[in-house]
């Protein structure tokens, strides 16, 4: 195109259209995902550096094989579900097919560790949001331990107050509270210390920069340092290497996620990995 305003504002017009049209077609295939059983779940590792090293726990990640657009990413269509409400059944397909599996786990011996669910903002402001977690857990006979849940930052666009007092109740329940993606929000620290956050995850993007850039290296060092302050368990997500994993593990960090330790994995092989590891 050419360097014309005109002319660029024509390209624009037609990305938009293309992106609308994209938007259209996957919201109306999302529509059939869980009836269709097109949704399933991918668990990633996550382990507790230091000595022992065990394995802390699990991330489930949420996985849409579409018979009609074949694999889309979820940075793709969570978005989609989220603008379309989609979110709030297929959140609770999550939480439930997460905890049965995590239940399953605990039951024959596997693992003592906790399953991670990553959560919308919508979802937490349903009016049911509590009772729902409470009943699924108890529905699938997993102890509110197990369970961690995961929250952004962009929790902070809802009503405060009314968050704050749902996350509590969890909490005091014994279920784990993550808040995901750190460092790439917009939150301020005094709003963090008013939440009952367990676990801080720092955002890949710091990860990355981990041995070339110093100060990406000391940035992530000090957000380490805060967490630890605020007396929060601190996880590195997006680990990819040998340097990386050592230089957080001197760096004081508590855990470590990334496919450095493994990529995310579907159920079917959560059991061989857990075994192969412990061996
Ligand atoms: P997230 O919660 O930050 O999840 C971590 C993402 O990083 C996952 O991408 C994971 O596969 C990827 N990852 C983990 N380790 C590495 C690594 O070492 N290198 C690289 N390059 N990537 C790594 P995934 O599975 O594509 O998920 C993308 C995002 O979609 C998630 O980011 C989360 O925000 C969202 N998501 C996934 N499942 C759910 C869900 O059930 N509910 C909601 N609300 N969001 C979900
Ligand atoms: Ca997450
Ligand atoms: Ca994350
Ligand atoms: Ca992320």
């Amino acid at each position: 195109a050419k360097e014309t305003g005109k002319g660029k504002y024509v390209v624009y017009e037609e990305d938009m259209q293309r992106e609308f049209d994209e938007r259209v077609v996957i919201e109306k295939h999302l529509r059939n995902a869980i009836e269709g059983q097109e949704l399933s779940l991918h668990y990633q590792p996550i382990q507790q550096l230091g000595a022992e090293g065990e394995v802390w726990g699990f991330e489930a990640l949420l996985r849409w094989n579409s018979p009609a657009l074949g694999f889309v990413s979820p940075l793709t269509f969570i978005r989609i579900a989220e603008d379309s409400r989609l979110i709030i059944p297929i959140g609770q397909w999550v939480l439930r097919r997460a905890c049965d599996f995590m239940a399953g786990m605990v039951k024959k011996g596997l693992t003592d560790g906790r399953i991670s669910v990553n959560l919308s903002v919508s979802q937490l402001l349903q009016e049911d949001f509590t009772e729902n977690v409470l009943q699924t857990l108890e529905q699938s006979g997993l102890s509110p331990r197990h369970l961690e849940l995961e929250i952004t930052e962009s929790i902070f666009m809802g009503s405060f107050d009314l968050i704050r007092s749902k996350l509590e109740y969890l909490r005091r329940t014994g279920i784990g509270i993550a808040l995901d993606d750190f460092g790439t929000g917009y939150s301020s620290l005094s709003y963090l210390v008013q939440l009952p956050i367990t676990t801080l995850k720092i955002d890949k993007s710091f990860i990355d920069g981990i041995p070339a850039e110093e100060r990406t290296a000391s940035l992530t060092s000090s957000i380490i340092a805060i967490g630890h302050d605020m007396g929060l368990s601190v996880t590195a997500e997006g680990v990819e290497s040998e340097v990386q994993r050592r230089v957080l593990e001197e760096t004081g960090c508590d855990k470590i996620q990334g496919y450095y330790l493994s990529r995310p994995l579907p159920e079917s092989q959560v059991q061989a990995w857990l075994e192969s590891f412990q061996n």
